[in-house]
């Protein structure tokens, strides 16, 4: 048996689709509102919806680990608090966050993140230099 806390592997992979499903939410509600009047409607949504490839409860820590990222910040937590797995798995989450900026860097122009294989800006339209 796999225990997810300790998984760190997958919850790289978990933390990766779940930063990847925040920065393509706003694409995807423009896809899912056009495809409304589309004939092949069941499709399109189909596809637009992203795929997670792991157990719920993989996605379920990440969040997990989010939050408990969050409350570090604000609150003055010791060490003895926080356990091994909770550290280390902070650490991979920030890691996949990371990997997710560089794949999505701010337009020169706006500020926007765009996919880095983008040609242009989907929010000012100007050139992206990649
Ligand atoms: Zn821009």
């Amino acid at each position: 048996m796999i225990l997810v806390a300790t998984d760190y592997v997958g919850l790289r992979q978990a933390a990766l689709e779940i930063f990847e499903e925040i920065f393509t939410a706003e694409d995807r509600e423009r896809t899912l509102a056009a495809a409304e009047s589309a004939a092949n409607r069941d499709e399109i949504i189909e596809r637009a919806i992203p795929q997670r490839t792991l157990s719920p409860g993989y996605y379920e820590r990440v969040i997990y680990l989010l939050d408990l990222e969050e409350m570090t910040q604000v609150v003055q937590v010791g060490l003895r608090e926080v356990d091994e797995s909770e550290i280390r798995g902070i650490t991979v989450v920030r890691q996949a966050r990371e990997e997710t900026l560089q794949k999505y860097p701010p337009c020169p122009h706006c500020g926007k993140r765009n996919s880095k294989f983008m040609p242009r800006c989907r929010a000012c339209a100007k050139p992206l230099e990649n």
